[in-house]
């Protein structure tokens, strides 16, 4: 039997260096144009609207939507068979309505969810049960979740 191949982890050190960091640190970071405002994601380091190249990572509030979402019955890497199913998902930012962040949904019932439902970013290790990476990952629930746990 072929062993299972290791997690597999980002690049932390690469373009996206700034998001790993900031959620190492509990914070949800983005690129954005210092001139005009708009969002550099994903970071190509010159800006969409202006063509600037005076981009800051800036911290977010964490709120966004739902865009859209898949349920992974199946999963696509042996190691996450066990939290299987999980939801794949696109959030829109509260901060701009075109950025849109792919991550993983968690603590939220797959039959609840349905476009524009209100989410928030949480930080979590980005492996698996009984595995631990070290990767503090962006990931996002339902903020009816966090309501109903702070009651
Ligand atoms: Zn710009």
């Amino acid at each position: 039997m072929a062993e299972a191949k290791p997690f597999p982890l980002p690049d932390v050190d690469g373009p996206l260096a700034p998001l790993w960091q900031a959620a190492s640190q509990g914070e949800f970071r983005l690129p954005r144009c210092q001139p005009c405002g708009t969002f550099d994601w994903y970071p190509t380091g010159e800006c969409r609207a202006c063509h600037g190249s005076d981009i800051e990572w800036v911290a977010l509030s964490g709120r966004g939507t739902l865009f859209s979402w898949a349920v992974v019955k199946r999963a696509l890497h042996k190691p996450l068979a066990p939290i299987a199913p999980y939801v794949s998902a696109i959030v829109v930012i509260d901060e701009d309505r075109k950025t849109r962040f792919v991550t993983r949904l968690v603590d939220c019932d797959p039959e609840s969810l349905h476009a524009g439902m209100p989410v928030e970013v949480f930080f979590a290790d980005l492996g698996y049960p009984a595995v631990e990476t070290g990767v503090a990952a962006p990931l996002f629930t339902c903020r009816a979740t966090i309501e109903r746990d702070e009651t």
